[in-house]
């Protein structure tokens, strides 16, 4: 078993972000912001009538480069009607800036921005994101990050431009956990790397061994953990504000590795990405570590249930039935619904916590993926005031969810004959509201939202900020539902 590599490079790699009033000499590459109609910058030396001779029409998104003889380039970058998907309009000048690592965007040809900080984050995570790759195991490296970006605007964009560097960053450390392969990060790897970053930004760890795990009765991480030859580990974050207005519990799923136990995944692509089932707890973790630097006054706890999921002969047997620590009984249908059953332990744990809400976010079911695509997450909750904060906190991230009921009348699809429920529904019922539904079971009525991340925790295609390859969604939703927290009315 290997740990030799850096499973967080992304935090060795950090970039420079300003904010100032003028371009420096340093740099390599000059966005001019261009829109699909009004003025062009007469930095520029072309008019309309030229850009569009070349076939720019200033539809977000579009670039064209201008090399001069020396000095930096120059890349005009179109933003169509002003204001909308920046981050797709600070992807598209970093991805036009090929391998260059010092750029510069001139950010008052904005409509507004001078005044709303909310364009800079927007901005700043779009070039930094857009240009991440994974390097460790590739002899050749197949691109450079950013090393410096310079924004042109106002004080009032300094802020906005500190906050989308440290939630780009934190995406960023989601994915390279998301993208660590099985063999080099084990849950006990994860948990060493807890507790080596987590006080490095504020966040305590305590971390549970399988010991501890029986004695807390954490009977589905131990059902779910049976048939591996690698130990699973409960990690526990604590994020403590002086004067904290509010307490939120960050639930995340931790499959390092899922091929589905007993109930054994076919041997397809899909199988392959079963290294990103840890992208709940992955997201969980960066959002945690950002919230310091964000200046967060929501005390937050988060619990990562962490084990991979594997067939041998001490697995969990289909058919079983497992007691939860709060007395729940459950019968195992199906090894590969394993999500639900680790996260239910630590459900539990929050509740018990007596939080103000609840938060999950999982890898949770090919049903969300199939209702909503890669770029949507599905959203559950049994409150419409902390699930209309979760929709706020998509809105500022950029990172879209839909909300789908949690329709109680499906609960009796889990119905057991020997137990209080069987873990999942036979195949052909709704997947997504069934998990939502076995989950809310333990939550009891705490205010709680559950995220279904499995269709955006992959991404296929370099488009807007994302890079082919596990997206780190989620990590900027979570810090952001922190911020904005208010505790809800149960
Ligand atoms: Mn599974
Ligand atoms: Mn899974």
């Amino acid at each position: 078993m290997s740990t030799a590599i850096n499973p967080v490079p992304s935090l060795e790699a950090q970039a420079v972000v300003s904010v100032v009033s003028e371009i420096p000499d340093s740099t390599q590459s000059v966005g001019v912001l261009v829109g699909s109609d009004g003025a062009v910058a007469s930095s520029l030396g072309f008019d309309r009538d030229r850009l569009n001779a070349l076939g720019f029409t200033g539809a977000v998104g579009e670039t064209l480069v201008i090399p001069p003889s020396n000095g930096p380039i120059t890349v005009v970058v179109g933003i169509g009607d002003g204001l909308t998907d920046l981050r797709s309009v600070g992807a598209a000048f970093a991805r036009a800036s090929g391998k260059l690592t010092d750029l510069a965007l001139d950010l008052t040809a904005l409509p507004g921005s001078v005044d709303d900080p909310s364009v800079a984050e927007a901005v700043v995570e779009g070039v930094l994101l857009s240009r991440y790759h994974y390097p460790v195991l590739k002899n050749e490296a197949p691109g450079a990050p950013v090393e410096r970006l310079t924004l042109v605007g106002s004080g009032a964009a300094s802020a906005g431009a500190e906050r989308g560097r440290v939630l780009a960053r934190a995406t960023a450390l989601a994915r390279d956990l998301a993208n660590t392969p099985h063999s080099h990060l084990s849950a006990t790897r994860f948990s060493e790397i807890a507790i080596e970053l987590g006080p490095r930004f504020g966040v305590d760890v305590e971390v549970f061994e399988p010991e501890a795990l029986v004695e807390m009765k954490m009977a589905g991480l131990l059902a779910i953990n049976a048939g591996s030859a690698e130990e699973a580990r409960l990690i526990k974050l604590s994020y403590r504000p002086e004067g904290a207005a509010g307490s939120l519990a960050l639930v995340g799923k931790g499959l390092m590795y899922d091929s589905g136990g007993l109930s054994l995944k076919p041997s397809d692509a899909v199988h392959a990405q079963m290294k990103n089932d840890m992208s709940g707890a992955a997201a969980v973790f960066a959002a945690m570590l950002s919230l310091g630097d964000l200046g967060c006054t929501t005390s937050v706890t988060g619990y990562l249930a962490c084990t991979d999921n594997m067939p041998s002969g001490t697995a969990t047997a289909l058919g079983d039935v497992i007691t939860y620590r709060d007395g729940t009984t459950v019968e195992m249908l199906d090894t590969d619904a394993e999500g639900r059953v680790v996260m239910a332990d630590t459900l539990i744990l929050a509740r018990e916590q007596g939080v103000d809400a609840v938060v999950d976010i999982a890898t949770l079911t090919g049903s969300a993926m199939r209702a909503l695509g890669s770029d949507i997450a599905a959203l559950f909750a049994n409150n419409d005031a902390i699930a209309a904060q979760v929709e706020a906190a998509s809105e500022n991230s950029g990172e879209s969810v839909w909300r789908l009921p949690l329709h109680k009348p499906y609960r009796q699809a889990i119905d057991s004959l020997t137990a209080d429920m069987m873990n999942c529904a036979p195949i052909g019922k709704p997947d997504a509201i069934i998990a939502s539904l076995f989950l809310s079971h333990f939550v009891g009525d705490v205010p709680w939202a559950h995220i279904d991340m499995c269709g955006p925790a992959q991404a296929d295609s370099a488009t807007g900020l994302q890079v082919p390859g596990c997206s780190g969604w989620g990590a900027r939703v979570l810090a952001h539902i922190a911020l904005g927290f208010t505790p809800p009315a149960s």
